[in-house]
């Protein structure tokens, strides 16, 4: 945490003279926690990120006359966003929520404020942290009403905007002045680091969600009934994007060449092609398998023994019955991106599919405990966006079937010389009932 009122704790050189900055009072027009200062030698003023959130991996100046940035991090696309919402700025009153758990001593700001949904609610996940090991401060959590209902017991406050993602990067000068007005009158207030990517040892997701994630040490007494969950999303569908590979037929690459890249819709058809195809090829191999689809979507046109648990509109109690099925989840199978957070954080392994444009971008999309690293090697596979449903269902079969084999070969007490020591014979006879349970023995 740094200081955040009276004044910031934060150095900045004026990109023109090279001279430290005064930095003289903070604002919070929206999701950009800023400092601002002022130059002693040319006098220009400034608006600079605080280091929370992303401002700790490239914090951008902003001159206060001209509107323009200076992004010596290059991260053009945090920058532009503080650019544009500054060209754009209002000030318009929105509905701002407070509610006190407990009287503010020494107050410590998490804003949580984003314009992506992930953005948001890793953010929100440092509040633990603070409950945990900062009982003398008194965490204020600033929050979309979209988040709300993820914020764990034990915060002092909750200030709930109605702002959505949409305007997620918004510079309101009204929304300051609420933020200044209600902190101003502390001698001494704090701000969390809002650390992008916080470590899985800092954070429980039942903490949040209030659903227990999947029992790995149960998967193989649970393979009774496989199940897998699809997350379902249709902005960045599960569709064939390599284009002119070798692989693609000669009619469908000159296909394309004519017609141009497929749209969002035929994209989406192909998605739900694939989908049914998975759920029926791992249905041949074990007829008992549970298969849903969850995500937002028109819901329909899936075999009647797929759970289709698809809405157009999202709420809380919709979000709830989601993590509920997650965690009841084997597997959960999904396009890169935030939607994959909450999936990841409960089902018992992740097969994602990684869009050729973001490889880099990997693991962000993943919540994972503080596990043996083996079992979470195995429990985490990515393979390329156009990967086959045939191939996805063969990787999938062998993560439901195998997984309790590699949890006896990887993971305490599986691996603790004192526990197998007394009793070498458990973990064959283990092996044996988790086989039984799929359907290879016996
Ligand atoms: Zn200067």
């Amino acid at each position: 945490m740094i200081r955040l009122h009276p004044i910031p704790g934060a150095d900045y050189l004026c990109p023109y003279c090279q001279v430290p900055l005064a930095v003289k009072d903070w604002y919070i027009p929206g999701m950009r926690t800023l400092a601002y200062a002022s130059c002693p030698e040319c006098r220009k003023d400034y608006y600079a990120d605080l280091p929370a959130g992303h401002g700790l991996l490239h914090p951008v100046l902003l001159e206060r006359e001209s509107g323009k940035t200076h992004d010596p991090y290059g991260a053009d696309w945090f920058a532009k966003w503080l650019r544009d919402s500054y060209a754009r700025r209002v000030q318009r009153p929105i509905l701002f929520q407070t509610e006190d758990f407990r009287p503010l001593r020494k107050p410590i700001l998490l804003n949580c404020l984003d314009a992506l949904y992930g953005h948001s609610l890793l953010k929100l996940l440092n509040a633990q942290y603070y409950i945990d090991h900062r009982g003398d401060l008194d965490l204020v959590i600033l929050i979309p009403r979209n988040l709300r209902w993820l914020v764990p017991e034990g915060v002092a406050s909750v200030w709930t905007l109605d702002l959505p993602l949409s305007r997620g990067t918004e510079w309101n000068d009204w929304v300051a002045m609420e933020i200044k007005g209600r902190l101003e009158a502390f001698d001494e207030c704090w701000l969390s680091l809002a650390i992008s990517h916080p470590h899985p040892r800092d954070f429980s997701i039942e903490r949040f969600t209030r659903v227990k994630p999947f029992p790995v040490g149960e998967w193989g007494d649970r393979l009774e009934k496989p199940a897998i969950t699809f997350a379902w999303r249709e902005d960045r569908p599960w569709w064939n994007s390599a284009k002119g590979s070798l692989n693609q037929s000669r009619l469908r690459r000159l296909k394309r060449k004519i017609l141009g890249p497929p749209s969002t819709e035929a994209k989406v058809r192909e998605q739900k092609k694939r989908v049914i195809a998975l759920a029926e090829t791992i249905r041949r191999t074990n007829p008992r398998v549970d298969f849903a689809v969850a995500g937002i979507g028109t819901p329909g046109g899936f075999p009647g023994w797929v759970s289709d648990m698809r809405v157009l509109q999202v709420d809380e109690d919709t979000e709830r019955i989601w993590c509920e099925r997650y965690s009841r989840s084997h597997v959960v199978v999904g396009v890169h991106g935030s939607n994959l957070l909450l999936p990841s954080a409960h089902a018992g392994a992740v097969l994602e599919l990684v869009p050729p444009d973001r490889w880099s971008n990997l693991v962000q999309d993943i919540l994972v405990p503080p596990q043996d690293v083996r079992s979470l090697l195995y429990r985490t596979r990515f393979l390329p966006l156009e990967t086959p449903a045939g191939m996805v269902a063969e990787v999938l079969t062998s993560m439901l079937q195998y997984t309790p084999e590699a949890e006896l070969s990887f993971t305490p007490p599986w691996t603790d010389h004192k526990v197998l020591g007394p009793d070498p014979w458990t973990p064959a006879e283990k092996r044996r009932r988790f086989s039984r349970n799929w359907g290879q023995v016996g």
